[in-house]
């Protein structure tokens, strides 16, 4: 699989000159599968570009929806293949968070909140709320399961195996919430534990604590942690702060580097950027799979 990141920032978009390197752009990460396929986790802002790409492809396209919070689907309106006559659009929403999430992602389009109504659109939706796991694996051949995110309003991680190479994306979740956790930090380390890239949540600095303590967001420190005791191959600190400039992230990605170094830990970190791409592959014969970052 290939991982594309089109949006990487939390809460709000970001744009401006101090956030131009790392991106402004709301929740959106594009996996191309091995089929060719398109896989898109959640549907934030940074999902407008990726629309102009896929409107090249007539494909079926799958979209994951993580919650219903504004950052992960305020994009769906300007997403292209939407337009399209008879474009097939999957979009899959664990039974767990249910039809109230996918009404707030078509009730946006509602006439009043923005102009054309979703039950105008020319394409074909298909909202799937059971059997995620066995319909992707029957029509896309990957494995999907599922995890409860730490967060207010609910939400859930999705962790993706194809052939033998896996990808979790983990946002957004509070590692260590003020009242008793959905999923403890314990369960994470069980559910994360080995995979070769962790795309993680990592909103918060100590600066930002206690005030948002209970905002469903981990701390930088918290979550490299995370990574160094499940094993991970490599993380990718996400979900941006949009107060966060490039310069600081910088900053944080070094501290990252000398933690893991200083840990004597294999698991090495990156802080995801618009336009990063992260190859996945699992030699035919075994083996490690060889993951590449540009
Ligand atoms: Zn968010
Ligand atoms: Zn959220």
């Amino acid at each position: 699989m290939i991982i594309t990141f089109y949006g990487v920032r939390g809460s709000t978009a970001a744009p401006g000159p101090l956030t131009a390197k790392y991106g402004g752009n709301t929740s959106c990460i594009h996996i191309e599968l091995e089929t060719g396929h398109d896989l898109i986790l959640d549907a934030g802002t940074g999902i407008r570009l990726l629309g102009r790409e896929l409107a090249k492809k007539s494909t079926p396209t799958n979209i994951l929806l993580s919650h219903g919070h504004w950052d992960h689907i305020q994009g769906y309106p300007f997403f292209e293949p939407i337009y399209q006559p008879d474009r097939d659009i999957h979009v899959y929403i664990s039974i767990e968070s249910g039809r109230k999430l996918l009404s707030k992602l078509f009730d946006q389009m509602d006439g009043t909140h923005f102009p054309v109504r979703a039950s105008d659109l020319p394409s074909n939706s298909f909202s799937k709320f059971k059997g995620i796991e066995s319909e992707l694996y029957e029509r896309e051949g990957i494995q999907v399961v599922k995890q409860q995110l730490n967060h207010p309003g609910g939400g859930v991680a999705f962790k993706i195996n194809e052939n033998g190479a896996s990808c979790a994306y983990v946002t957004d979740n509070e590692l260590d919430p003020p009242n008793t956790p959905v999923t403890n930090y314990d369960q994470w380390v069980n559910y994360l534990h080995g995979v070769d890239v962790l795309i993680h949540d990592a909103q918060y600095t100590e600066d930002d604590m206690p005030h948002k303590h209970g905002w469903g967001h981990s701390l930088i420190s918290q979550v490299r942690q995370l990574a160094t005791d499940a094993e991970v191959g490599t993380l990718v600190m996400f979900h941006h702060d949009p107060d966060r400039s490039d310069s600081e992230l910088d900053e944080i990605q070094l501290e990252n580097e000398i933690y893991l170094r200083s840990n004597r830990t294999p698991t090495r970190s990156v802080c995801a950027a618009e336009g990063m791409t992260i190859s996945l592959h699992k030699p035919v014969l075994g083996g490690e799979t060889r993951v590449s970052i540009n």
